[in-house]
């Protein structure tokens, strides 16, 4: 008993915002279908809810669930849902208009759009879920019920500009979208939306976790046992339903955990620490994230993907969502499942989003909590945890001034204290010396050169704490980082270094200092001159005790290493020259001395010169501009000592 049809025209807006979701908004049509399935399970939680409230509703609630129907002969794809269902009114309101203020800002919005992309991360700010159907069909039918009442309404529409609407009798409660679609057209990314196995795939990609089951009827082929004959008709669940971050963690187990883990990460290994969390107030969300046990193979190369994916309401959004973890956090794993978020939401409108950003703050937060509490609890774990992902989290201190202190703490670096053992920079502060005011550290390629190289000498002789850093970050970080726990960091291979201990007499030792750069007064000058194309200046050290002479950097000089690395990275930049400080109690450099008032114009002397510098960058472990012509020289200088 159909009565009449009424055409209705769609609002002018809806109808130019059609256009664009059907033309330019979604390069991926298979989202379409995740649209309707969570349109469909936002229907069966309203009836649930609503069941709930309302004991007098005459609602069936005992089996909520979504169904899908291909018909190959017709040609029509139905999502199914016996959930709450629309009156009349609520199909014209609903979806003849896009009921959401400030459409039309957005639609002036989008014409003053320079480009595609800009249209298309306005569009991500507003939910046009239910359009994208036109994407892949030519003419939506839409049949629903309004649970608890009596009148049916068909809405139907090939998307170009009107809608027919009339009351319909029989329908069951809940609501049912049939597509009829646009024959598939792989150039166009149209699949073939009636094969099964495609179905499945974007149900497995975009709702497995959706809470109600999406049931699609199949054909099965019998069992290799069973009897055989014609393929067999059942109902498949096709998605697992199983988002554990959706659950109380008293109610997941380990297992649970880490097969959840596997899934997501591909990781053979169980994850080295689970972290679960749900953030209620005004921005919902729940999360589930994982620190691996070990980091994967293209950890530091530049298409590293990172991030957690994101779900919005259990339906998944994007993998990778860098928006989400910063870029030190990158080996985090998991999943951040947001309740108040469009569909649509575009990469990049995430990116600049405050309560997204306020998330994130909350994730690195408790990331950072989780990598600490391991290191108070399992040092061994702790070890291996920071083995795998020390350098990255490194990277931390520059990326993430806001954390700066917290990952300080969690530095576990090689120093001269222990040969074996790492150390913390709290453990470090507690060994200073009385008077000591800095963090001493050196840098190098390998622990062996920075722990042989002349810088160390004094500093060794002395008995004070250097840290030997060999991470290319730590070159830049440990000059970066101002202090830690009020201590500055201090390289020994830079500015003037002073060790001798003030309680000695200070008086003495100036006098003593003054008395040495007056014997060398005439000899410091003229080594500098021969050596100016590659030193800024030669001076005395005094943080030698056994080595003639080693190179130092000005406070804030860019060290040898960092150079390389930048020259690596294929960036001009000039060399920077160094210091070379002489130790003037050594007997090569008296003699030099003596050579040189005895006989300033000596021909040997600019030679020796020049060996002296080489061998005091070959000491650090640096790289000789011309090694055959320091192997020469020093080859001459040998063969006339014999
Ligand atoms: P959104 O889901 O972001 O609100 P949509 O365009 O997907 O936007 O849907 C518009 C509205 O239409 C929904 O908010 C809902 O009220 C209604 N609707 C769509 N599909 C259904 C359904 N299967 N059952 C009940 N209501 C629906
Ligand atoms: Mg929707």
């Amino acid at each position: 008993m159909a009565s009449s049809v009424e055409t209705l025209e769609f609002q002018a807006e809806t109808r130019q915002l059609l256009q664009l979701v059907i033309h330019s908004i979604y390069s991926n049509k298979d989202i379409f279908l995740r649209e309707l399935i969570s349109n469909a399970s936002d229907a069966l939680d309203k009836l649930r809810l609503e069941s709930l409230i309302d004991s007098d509703l005459a609602a069936d609630a005992s089996d909520p669930h979504i169904t899908l129907e291909a018909d190959k002969e017709a040609r029509t794809l139905t999502v199914r849902d016996n959930g709450i269902g629309m009156t009349r009114e609520e199909v014209v309101e609903l979806i003849g208009t896009i009921a959401k203020s400030g459409t039309g800002r957005l639609l002036e919005k989008i014409k003053e759009a320079k480009d595609a992309a800009a249209a298309q991360n306005l569009i991500g700010q507003f939910g046009v879920g239910f359009y994208s159907a036109f994407m892949v069909a030519d003419k939506v039918t839409l049949r629903t019920r309004r649970a608890g009442t009596d009148e049916g309404t068909l809405w139907e529409s090939d998307g170009e500009g009107t809608y027919d609407i009339q009351a319909v009798d029989g329908l069951p409660a809940g609501t049912s979208v049939t597509l009829h679609l646009r024959p598939a057209d792989t150039e166009d990314g149209l699949a073939d939306y009636l094969a099964e196995w495609k179905i499945r795939q974007i149900v497995k990609q975009y709702s497995d976790f959706i809470r109600w089951p999406i049931r699609m009827a199949t054909e099965r082929t019998p069992a290799a046992d069973g009897t055989d004959g014609a393929p067999v008709e059942g109902t498949d669940t096709l998605n697992s339903m199983k988002a554990l971050w959706a659950r109380p963690r008293s109610e997941v187990s380990e297992a649970e955990y880490s097969e959840f883990y596997q899934q997501i990460s591909h990781d053979r290994l169980a994850p080295a620490e689970t972290i679960h969390m749900r953030a209620e107030g005004n921005f919902e969300y729940e999360a589930l994230l994982f620190i691996p046990a070990q980091a994967p193979f293209d950890l530091f190369s530049q298409e590293t993907r990172r991030g957690v994916q994101l779900y919005v309401k259990r339906v998944f959004i994007m993998d990778d969502c860098e928006a989400l973890m910063p870029n030190y956090l990158r080996f985090v794993k998991g999943v951040v499942d947001a309740h108040d978020l469009s569909l649509n939401i575009s990469r990049e409108i995430l990116q600049h989003d405050r309560q997204i950003r306020g998330v994130r703050r909350h994730l690195v937060k408790k990331v950072l909590r989780a990598v600490k509490d391991m290191q108070a609890k399992n040092a061994e774990g702790y070890t291996r945890l920071w083995g795998q992902f020390g350098t990255v989290l490194k990277e931390g201190l520059l990326e993430d001034p806001d954390n700066a202190e917290t990952l300080l703490e969690l530095v576990s670096a090689a120093s001269t204290h222990d040969a074996e053992k790492t150390t913390t920079l709290r453990e470090y502060v507690g060994r200073m010396k009385d008077g000591q005011d800095a963090i001493y550290y050196l840098t190098g390629e390998t622990r062996a050169t920075v722990e042989n190289s002349p810088h160390m000498e004094a500093f060794a002789a002395k008995g004070y704490e250097v840290l030997i850093l060999t991470d290319p970050v730590d070159e830049v970080w440990a000059e970066r980082i101002p202090a830690f726990d009020g201590h500055r960091f201090q390289s020994i291979a830079k500015g003037q270094v002073d060790l001798d201990e003030p309680a000695d007499g200070d008086e003495q030792d100036e006098a003593g200092k003054a008395r040495r750069e007056q014997d060398f007064g005439a000899l410091l000058p003229w080594l500098t001159t021969a050596l100016s194309d590659r030193v800024k200046e030669v001076r005395l050290s005094s943080r030698l005790t056994t080595s003639a002479a080693c190179l130092v950097g000005d406070a804030h000089d860019m060290t040898p290493t960092l150079e390389k690395m930048y020259r690596a990275m294929g960036q001009q930049i000039p060399s920077v020259k160094r210091i070379l400080e002489l130790n003037p109690a050594h007997p090569l450099v008296t003699a030099l001395r003596s050579a040189h008032e005895a006989n300033a114009d000596d021909p040997a002397l600019p030679e020796i010169a020049e060996l002296v510098y080489g061998s005091a960058l070959l000491a650090e472990g640096g790289d000789l501009p011309d090694p055959a012509r320091f192997s020469r020289l020093l080859m001459d200088r040998l063969s006339s000592t014999l």
